[in-house]
């Protein structure tokens, strides 16, 4: 365990400020609760710095977000900023971040919870016990090899990208793979298009070799195709499922409409050196102010900065636990609510999990 961590606060827009209340509140009791301290430090990004600077990541929040061990970032964008011009929107300072920090690997759990099952669109005794992640590389693949473009060739015009991995970058995330399963059920299901792609094959081959420091890990290879389906129709058998950018793109939204809820889905992206923690919504500008977002999302992805940041697994086992009990008690925001269950504010949601927190 880390006995002090540094934490960049970026709440941004809309809803953003408000569930980051709710897990500045929530780490305040683990911070009793587990002796560490937390230097919490806020900075502006999105609409709100442009508001203040005129752009949606000034240098002085990139600095903070360098001088932390990792950044709890809420969720920018909104109406008022939707029709500046791309390179000054709000969402384009969450994409300098990620860039800035060299984030390689994106980590999307997706748990299906007992209390929510009819919320997911599939029967209940297919996604009762899901509880999966999908670690998908961030920073390499199809979205950035080069050659890339459009062009004319023949009298006629020619779209093309490249799909390109080096064995450094797939080393390292099946590294984190494995070591992710460790922590789980020990099992990783490497997903790629060996049958087709070259850059697959070599993906296979890297991830196979990884696997010998790590035997005590169950590794299975499997056609991205396949794990669509898969996905569907067992997602149950899936722990740890790693794969590159695009394929985990595609792979991670589906993971994350099995479970049906959007306000309870948290992520975490890490690098060599930064980590950084958001939930996976936006800044739901229909519903901020009102007291009424789901601020479970945002407290999970505290939860995730606790495990694999602060090395404090077990705290972040007691905000899951807390989360479980609230939901088994019938207790739902807006978005999840359904008839027979308590309808309360994102403000109530948050204190009855710090309740919880403090009993276990
Ligand atoms: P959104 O995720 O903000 O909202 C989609 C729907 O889900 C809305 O009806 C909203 O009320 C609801 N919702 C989302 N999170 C919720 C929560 N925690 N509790 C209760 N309900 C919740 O997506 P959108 O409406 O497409 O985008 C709104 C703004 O957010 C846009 O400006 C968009 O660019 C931005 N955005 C930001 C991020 C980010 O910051 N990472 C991600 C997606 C969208």
């Amino acid at each position: 365990m880390k006995k002090k961590c540094k934490i960049a606060v970026l709440a941004g827009d809309g809803i953003g400020l408000e569930i980051m209340e709710s897990a500045l509140k929530v780490l305040d009791v683990i911070s009793k609760k587990y002796g560490i301290e937390f230097e919490f430090r806020k900075a502006l990004v999105g609409g709100a710095a442009i508001d203040e600077t005129g752009d949606p990541l000034p240098e002085e929040t990139l600095k903070l977000c360098k001088e932390s061990d990792a950044v709890l970032f809420g969720a920018v964008g909104g109406e008022k900023w939707d029709n500046l011009p791309t390179d000054k929107r709000p969402e384009k300072g969450l994409l300098k971040i990620r860039k800035e920090l060299d984030l390689f690997a994106n980590i999307r759990p997706a748990k299906a919870y007992n209390a929510l099952l009819d919320s997911s669109p599939l029967k209940n005794n297919i996604i009762k016990g899901v509880d999966l992640i999908v670690l998908r590389e961030l920073t390499g693949g199809i979205y950035f090899g080069e050659p890339r473009g459009i062009e004319e060739r023949n009298g006629e015009k020619v779209g093309f990208n490249t799909m390109i991995y080096y064995e450094h970058e797939i080393k390292r995330i099946a590294k984190l793979a494995f070591e992710l399963a460790r922590g789980r059920r020990k099992k990783v299901t490497s997903v790629d298009k060996a049958n087709v792609l070259e850059v697959s094959a070599l993906w296979r081959e890297v991830v196979t070799q990884v696997h010998n420091d790590y035997t005590d890990v169950d590794l299975e290879h499997m056609y991205v195709d396949n794990c669509a389906m898969q996905l569907i129709r067992r997602p149950k058998d899936f722990d740890v499922i790693v794969t590159g950018n695009m394929f985990g793109d595609i792979i991670s939204d589906e993971a994350g409409a099995l479970t049906g809820s959007l306000g309870m889905l948290p992520s975490a992206s890490i690098g060599e050196r930064y980590a950084f923690y958001e939930p996976i919504h936006g800044s739901a500008p229909d519903i901020a102010g009102k007291g009424i977002a789901n601020p479970i999302a945002m407290i999970l992805s505290a939860a995730m900065m606790l495990d694999i940041t602060c090395k404090l697994p077990q705290a972040s086992k007691d905000i899951e636990k807390a989360v479980d009990k609230v939901l088994e008690e019938g207790y739902r925001t807006t978005d999840i609510w359904s008839p027979g269950t308590k309808k309360v504010s994102t403000d109530e949601m948050t204190d009855l999990i710090i309740k919880y927190i403090q009993e276990s």
